[in-house]
């Protein structure tokens, strides 16, 4: 057998793949199938952290566009995170994988604080760490929040579940005939402004060399399958 890639992840969600059918933004029959997902990648034997964007509940800038004060706007955003993580950590709990939420922002009653020794312990006894509010600060987002942990927790790739099956040259739902780049460099990503992550989270992994595996998380079985190298996805890379 092949050694495995990785020992140590992070996985990115954004908000909206936590959202059901029905216009709710957080199904647990969706939590539940994604939490199933993490379950068999731990199974495999890698080291977990996990990042939940809230867009499916609130984001800044379309708030402030409407009229809110961007920094609040973003506080509340990166409060709907929270929600997110705790939605996750249950999902994953109710089928019996240990996990701790640790937030950027600290709110004691509901989680622990982001301690990177502390998460590393966690990670070290096995459990899956859920890293909530981002970077804890506003005008940034979770891809950043996401950069960020991938870094601190040294991560051997950061892989960003999606609607899509990786990076493609132009829109795939509106572009037809649009390319899918099998791996694509940092530096392209940013020049040609490709809808990967934003920008200071590609530089922010481009800097401390994290490969960033772009998959449709929505397929079942697709986290496994992109982990053993089996399924289609885009590595961004040097
Ligand atoms: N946010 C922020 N700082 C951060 C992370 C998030 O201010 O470090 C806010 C921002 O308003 C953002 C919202 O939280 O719109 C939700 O996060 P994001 O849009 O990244 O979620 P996703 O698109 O991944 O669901």
């Amino acid at each position: 057998m092949t050694a495995p890639r990785f020992k140590r992840i992070l996985l990115k969600l954004s908000g909206e793949v936590l959202m059901g059918e029905g216009g709710l933004s957080i199904d647990p029959a969706v939590t539940g199938r994604v939490a199933g997902e993490i379950a068999d990648a731990k199974a495999m034997g890698y080291e977990l952290c996990i990042v939940v964007g809230g867009g499916n509940i609130f984001r800044g800038l379309a708030a402030a566009a409407k009229g809110f004060e961007r920094a609040t706007a973003d506080y509340m955003g990166m409060l709907a995170t929270v929600m997110n993580a705790l939605a996750v950590q249950n999902a994953l709990e109710q089928i019996g994988i240990e996990t701790r939420v640790q937030s950027a922002i600290p709110m004691a009653s509901v989680c622990e604080p982001f301690i990177r020794r502390r998460a590393d312990r966690h990670l070290e006894k096995g459990r899956v760490v859920i890293f909530a509010a981002g970077v804890g600060s506003p005008f940034f987002t979770t891809d950043s929040g996401a950069a960020l942990r991938a870094a601190e927790m040294k991560c051997d790739a950061l892989f960003k579940g999606t609607s899509v099956d990786g990076v493609y040259d132009a829109d795939p739902k509106t572009v037809p005939g649009a390319k899918r780049y099998e791996t694509v460099t940092y530096d392209t990503v940013l020049a040609a402004n490709l809808k990967v992550m934003d920008a200071s989270a590609v530089a922010l992994c481009r800097d401390n060399n994290i490969p960033i595996v772009v998959f449709n998380i929505r397929e079942r079985g697709n986290l496994v399958r992109v982990l053993a190298g089996e399924a289609t996805a885009t590595t961004v890379q040097a």
